[in-house]
């Protein structure tokens, strides 16, 4: 059996210190903005390289607090446009509309999958004042065409870090390339809390401070409120969690790196298409997408000897029950990859054994 993505093995290969720090919090007796939130919200901004790291309690109310934030500083306003790539996750699509923001949808470059300065510049308004930039299967999406393009514009950049914790570009990290960025610590992202948690991380001071207040009912100091916020925290024990696995990230990175890098040299299929990787240093592979007009072959020749896949994502965002309005949007890469893309499982503890014989798996389908 190999799992997509074996959490509590993973998560076992922490021990004993995550039980010892689970344990330190609860002898404490201190769970919400203690030491462990202040420590991760500095060593996190360090390591991103920001002056301000925001911890929340997940990577929608990160990319949430961030418009609100522009809102409140009366940088965006009600009904402004919000470029963002057609072939995300709904969470960035969510943050845009529930802050009555409108979602500008960009197809995906076909080779990179990434939204590119190209289908910016197609889609693009004279109303478009954001661009949710989402380094999506842990490939950065930042370019000096793309930084150019927003910056003539006046165009903020946020970008949606919650896939390629890690990720380098040009020697900085992904998450200090545009004026925002927010990061999901999901249980099954590169870095994953047990539980929900998030961050925004900025070198606006500004806007840091706005969302400081926002996360915290609007209010930096007890029962003065001046913001109308919300409560999204971190809380202590997710804090020292993602503490710990912080410091081994880039090792599990480079790992992930190594497997993607068997994957590409050892599937030779006509019937997959490959991910054409530019910079392996600007990708940290959360996901590995393949592209199969068999997809459906690929999944069950592997599930046959009980592996895991996964589809990222089988509906893109604009085709979704919840948004009846944009059902006539075509969209046609976006589109593919939800006819087309399976993921295979990749993580910092899978074999070169397991991956060998994944590859063997792919390479047999007729
Ligand atoms: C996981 C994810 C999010 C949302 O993160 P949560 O912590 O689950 O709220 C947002 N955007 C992208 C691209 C994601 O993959």
């Amino acid at each position: 059996m190999i799992k997509y993505l074996p959490l509590k093995e993973i998560t076992a290969s922490y021990e004993p210190e995550i039980s010892d720090a689970l344990r330190r919090i609860v002898e404490r007796g201190w769970f919400l903005l203690g030491e462990e939130c202040a420590a991760f919200e500095q060593e996190y901004a360090s390591y991103i390289g920001c002056n301000h790291c925001i911890a929340c309690g997940n990577g929608y109310d990160a990319l949430w607090l961030i418009f609100r934030a522009y809102r409140a500083m009366g940088i965006l306003k009600d009904g402004d446009e919000v470029l963002v790539p057609a072939n995300t996750f709904i969470a960035s699509v969510l943050a845009i509309t529930n802050n009555n923001l409108t979602p500008v949808f960009v197809d995906p470059d076909s080779n990179s999958y990434l939204v590119g300065e190209e289908g910016l510049r197609s889609a693009t308004t004279s109303r478009c004042k954001a661009y949710l930039m989402v380094h999506l299967y842990g490939q950065c999406a930042y370019n000096s065409a793309v930084a150019d393009f927003c910056n003539e514009r006046g165009i903020i950049i946020v970008e949606d870090n919650a896939q390629a914790h890690g990720c380098m570009y040009d020697g900085k990290r992904t998450g200090s390339l545009g004026n925002a960025a927010a990061h999901s610590f999901y249980p099954g992202k590169n870095l994953g809390a047990l539980g929900d948690a998030g961050a925004v991380t900025t070198n606006d001071k500004k806007l840091a401070d706005t969302i400081a207040k926002l996360h915290n009912y609007g209010s930096n100091q007890k029962y003065h409120h001046e913001e109308v916020g919300v409560n999204s925290r971190m809380d202590e024990f997710q804090a020292a969690i993602l503490r710990i696995k912080l410091r081994r990230l880039d090792a599990e990175n480079n790992r992930r790196r190594a497997i993607a890098s068997q994957y590409i040299s050892g599937i030779d299929n006509p019937l997959v298409r490959l991910p054409q990787v530019r910079d392996f240093d600007a990708h940290v592979f959360h996901i590995f997408p393949l592209m199969s007009e068999c997809r459906d072959k690929v999944v069950e020749a592997l599930a046959k000897h009980d592996i895991q896949t996964q589809i990222h994502y089988p509906i893109p965002v604009h085709k979704q029950e919840c948004y009846p309005e944009w059902h006539s949007l075509s969209m046609p890469m976006a589109e593919k990859l939800s006819m087309q893309e399976v993921s295979l499982p990749l993580h910092p503890l899978l074999t070169d054994a397991e991956v060998a014989e994944i590859i063997g798996i792919v390479n047999s389908i007729g």
